[in-house]
């Protein structure tokens, strides 16, 4: 009885090479090949985007670079500051516990939906508490 294979293309020892030749000189050639300005942005909570956000739409939409962003925080500390977005929400946002349980979700979405607006290509969020206001500093 013939044994199954399982690649629908024989796999020889030099179609294994080849193959891993090839992806090994992937990366490289892509990064010779991509030669626009990149920048990465760091900020410390999801929104802080906004201070430059005319500046970061003219480098990806208007000169074509390529702009990545960092997310250190996760917002929650952002409670004091939502009375305007309670209405729009419907939580009561200012309310430490309640903004502390929502934030998150809804700074992390607002923070996605204007980078499709700037064309920022990748978002990392690193979702590191936000608890300063807390700390009666
Ligand atoms: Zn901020």
């Amino acid at each position: 009885m013939q044994q199954q294979h399982p690649f629908p293309i024989p796999l020889t020892r030099r179609r294994l090479l080849a193959a891993m030749a090839g992806a090994s000189a992937l990366p490289r050639q892509l990064r010779s090949q991509d030669r626009r300005e990149k920048a990465l942005l760091v900020v410390a909570h999801p929104d802080d985007e906004y201070n430059f956000a005319a500046t970061t739409y003219r480098f990806v939409r208007e000169l074509g670079g390529v702009a990545d962003q960092v997310v250190i925080t996760n917002g929650e500390g952002g409670y004091r500051y939502s009375a305007l977005a309670e209405s729009i929400y419907g939580i009561s946002l200012t309310n430490e516990s309640e903004g502390r349980a929502h934030l998150p979700a809804i700074r992390k979405q607002e923070t996605l939906n204007a980078g499709k607006i700037l064309g920022i290509r990748k978002h990392y969020f690193l979702d590191q508490r936000d608890w300063a206001w807390g700390a009666g500093r």
